[in-house]
């Protein structure tokens, strides 16, 4: 073992001033004094050395945190119960994570580097170049389909697009929920109506069969059989309006020209505006067009001009107008009739309430129940006394073309 002659040590310390160590230079030849230029210069390297183990620590320190975090993430790829996928740019599933598989019936296995998006959702592979926020259908393994909530963004690499990545739920239970929601809102439209019902046709049924007796007894006139006619008239109508509601017609959705059909619906009701002084003024704007079943919405229509004579008692005017805004074309038909009290305004559309001593109070209820179906809002605005505007809104067809 070679004799040491000669040595001089340095403390390396850390940058926080702990000892590390000692940095020696030694001489194993000769005995050797040792300059306070060669104390300097070890003292420059020991200082050297603090720097570079303070790098080395901080790389370390960096490595496990990265290392830290991909095992979070990775916990948290793994854990989590939306399904995330991983696509490149040529529509391949380089990544899913289990819960994806188990939601779509795969392995993972089977999934990661074979498949591609195309396979999950025809739709959605054609989409992956910007970000989509929606629900579908996505394919199973088994050939069935679950309904999912679905985000997919694409990925960038500094300004390159290099992929996307989706994440998704099965929304099968929500699904059944809101149909159940609106099976009972159904169920419970019914049962109010059939309450109704019972109600609004035992009157006139009791007056038939009073009439009947006393026809049976011997007696007659003329009158009896008059009113049972205009009562049996009256169990029609209010069938005819209950049936509007309850079976399901063959509807027959069309592009429509709106102002058309309101011309249509103020010629039928003509007649009656005459007998009653009432004139009808209709703002015509040319190729107004929506995309519904004329049917229905000339029913709707019937309704509020009917209403707007019934307030008309006096005589007097009904306006109707048109205007297009934000992709919705307004129709409002305005009457200067006596208006309905703000305790009235609140019950409207309700079944079979009614001010009317002939009326069924089904009118409005039919008519909200339209134009929900054509995804649009009908509003009342009214002033005791003054008058009435009902207000109705609906989608302009998308494809209109002002003056074609
Ligand atoms: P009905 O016409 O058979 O009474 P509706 O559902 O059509 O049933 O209308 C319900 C109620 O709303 C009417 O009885 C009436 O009180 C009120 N109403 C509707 N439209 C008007 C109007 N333009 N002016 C005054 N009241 C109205
Ligand atoms: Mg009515």
């Amino acid at each position: 073992m070679a004799q040491i002659k000669s040595f001089l040590g340095v403390p390396i310390f850390t940058k926080e001033g702990a000892l590390f160590g000692t940095l020696c230079a030694f001489d194993t030849h000769r005995f050797f004094s040792f300059t306070p230029e060669h104390v300097t210069l070890l003292q420059t390297f020991s200082t050297f050395l603090t720097y570079v183990i303070d790098l080395e620590d901080s790389k370390a320190k960096v490595e496990r945190d990265l290392d830290r975090l991909t095992t979070k993430t990775q916990l948290v790829l793994q854990s989590i119960t939306e399904g995330v996928i991983g696509i490149d740019l040529n529509g391949k599933i380089t990544f899913c994570n289990p819960s994806a598989a188990a939601l779509l019936g795969y392995s993972s296995e089977e999934i990661m580097d074979t498949m591609s998006i195309g396979q999950v959702s025809v739709h959605l592979s054609q989409r992956l170049e910007e970000t989509i926020e929606d629900t579908s259908a996505f394919l199973l393994k088994n050939g069935g389909e679950i309904p999912v909530e679905f985000v997919c963004t694409p990925i960038y690499d500094k300004e390159f697009r290099i992929g996307a990545v989706l994440t998704f739920k099965d929304i099968t239970e929500r699904r059944k929920n809101e149909e159940l929601a609106l099976k009972s809102e159904k169920l419970a439209l019914a049962g109010q109506l059939a309450a109704g019902i019972a109600h609004e046709i035992r009157n006139p049924l009791t007056a038939i069969k009073g009439f009947l007796t006393l026809i049976d007894s011997g007696s007659y006139d003329k009158r009896y059989t008059q009113i049972m006619s205009s009562e049996i008239n009256r169990i029609e109508l209010i069938l005819t309006e209950l049936l509007m509601l309850a079976k399901p017609q063959v509807v027959n959705y069309k592009r429509t020209d709106i102002c058309l059909l309101l011309k249509e619906v103020i010629s039928l009701l003509e007649t009656q505006a005459i007998i009653k002084n009432v004139s009808i003024h209709h703002e015509v704007i040319e190729n107004l067009w929506v995309y519904c079943e004329p049917n229905q919405i000339k029913q709707v229509f019937i309704n509020l001009i009917k209403n707007a004579l019934d307030a008309l008692p006096k005589g007097g005017w009904i306006q109707i107008d048109n205007l297009v805004e934000n992709h919705t074309v307004q129709i409002t038909v305005t009457d200067n009739g006596v208006g309905i009290p703000p305790s009235t305004l609140k019950r409207l559309g309700q079944p079979f309430y009614t001010t009317k001593e002939k009326g069924t109070g089904l009118g409005l209820m039919v008519s909200n129940n339209i134009i929900a179906n054509h995804d649009g809002k009908l509003v009342f605005d009214s002033r005791l006394n003054e008058g009435t505007t009902v207000k109705v809104t609906l989608p302009l067809y998308k494809d209109s073309k002002p003056n074609s």
